[in-house]
């Protein structure tokens, strides 16, 4: 390291380079004291204070680098491992290489070790496994009622015409759950690519919300719901994607009104200021419990998913909700308690956020 002309200013800037890579970094001798490490390597194992100098074995709990470093000496060869390791508030999941270190004249010096974390990898990979896997079991089920029904009446010439009537209406109302389906998880996937499609333009919410209002009208009536909004209030204006926007109030309201039982009422307000816009939707509906009140914005979450499904829910709403809120610079909140009903507040910045979201 320190040859030629460079003295020690090549020694200086190669420890710049390896402190401030993001792998973790530990060079060890051969008697297994640490003769560097970097900070990705101390935020990764959650060491602290000087560790140069030490022996590496005293100082590890959850791991055994030092079982890999003494094999790693012993035949000279390089080492790939994937650990698992227990962290004070998460599970790591870590690839690491552990390699000799060799010196032009002294020969073996010690071993590095190089340290990756991928533990969001793995989470993401997981994710999109379990998702693939959901997205077949949720298309199946509707898939299989029709297949079903739909051979019974192929294979029974003589059915009553009544009983034909019921199948084909158990067609027809599988055929829109799978249509509702796919349209919510092309949704989903259009937003989860990044938020470059949207397009942001100025928009009244008061006018928004009072479309969605007028949409919902059949299914409030069906349940018998009352409506509170004030159309006439003073208009609010944000910078948002209109069919985001849309979607989003059209979710909120539509679950309101799902999940609040006959002869109940949701009442939807709209307040901004130079900074910000709040939209909320309160219902006096079944509520959610606290254990899950996180959970349901999750993909395919359902408290209770026959009601869901039994109620023309795909399980995507809020999930396509948080993602276009996020996309927007947004957050969003409930208030529930079980039994006497929920409140979803949306919260956007009043411009256009100028960072965008991963
Ligand atoms: P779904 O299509 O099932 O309604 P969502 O993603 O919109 O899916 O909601 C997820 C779950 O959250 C629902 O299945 C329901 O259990 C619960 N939920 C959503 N909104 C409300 C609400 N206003 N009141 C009570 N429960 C709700």
């Amino acid at each position: 390291m320190n040859s030629g002309g460079e003295g020690k200013q090549g020694d200086v800037s190669l420890r710049t380079i390896v402190q401030s890579m993001s792998e973790g970094v530990i060079a060890v001798d051969q008697k297994g004291r640490v003769l560097l490490i970097n900070d990705s390597a101390k935020r990764q194992l959650e060491f602290e204070g000087k560790i140069e100098g030490q022996i590496l074995a005293s100082l590890e709990t959850e791991t055994n680098l030092s079982g890999l470093v003494d094999r790693c000496l012993e035949t000279d060869e390089r080492i790939e491992k994937e650990l698992t390791i227990d962290m004070s508030r998460h599970q790591a999941v870590v690839e690491i290489t552990v390699a000799p270190l060799r010196d032009v004249e002294a020969g073996l010096a010690g071993v590095v070790i190089v340290l990756h974390d991928v533990t969001g990898m793995r989470l993401a990979r997981k994710m999109r496994r379990d998702f693939v896997a959901n997205v077949s079991h949720e298309l199946k089920t509707p898939l299989t009622a029709i297949q079903g029904a739909t051979m019974t009446i192929l294979d029974s010439a003589s059915m009553p015409p009544e009983t034909r009537e019921r199948f084909l209406q158990n067609i027809r109302r599988n055929a829109d759950r799978l249509e509702r389906l796919i349209s919510d998880i092309m949704e989903l996937s259009q937003i989860q690519q990044g938020p470059d499609h949207l397009e942001f333009e100025p928009l009244e919410l008061r006018r928004l919300v009072a479309d969605v209002v007028s949409r919902v009208k059949e299914f409030a009536l069906e349940k018998r719901t009352t409506m509170i909004f004030d159309v006439q209030g003073s208009p609010v204006t944000v910078e948002g994607d209109r069919a985001a926007i849309t979607s989003i109030i059209e979710n909120l309201v539509s679950n309101a009104i799902r999940y609040t039982p006959l002869d109940g009422q949701v009442e939807i307000w709209v307040l901004g200021d130079d900074q910000q816009v709040k939209v909320g939707v309160k219902d006096s509906g079944i509520g959610i419990e606290k254990e899950v009140q996180d959970r349901i914005f999750e993909r395919f979450f359902r408290i209770d998913k026959a009601r869901s499904r039994s109620l023309g829910g795909t399980g995507l709403g809020l999930a396509i909700v948080k993602n276009y809120v996020e996309a927007h610079g947004g957050k969003i909140e409930v208030e529930s308690e079980l039994g006497k009903g929920s409140l979803f507040i949306v919260t956007l910045p009043k411009h256009r956020p100028s960072f965008r979201p991963a």
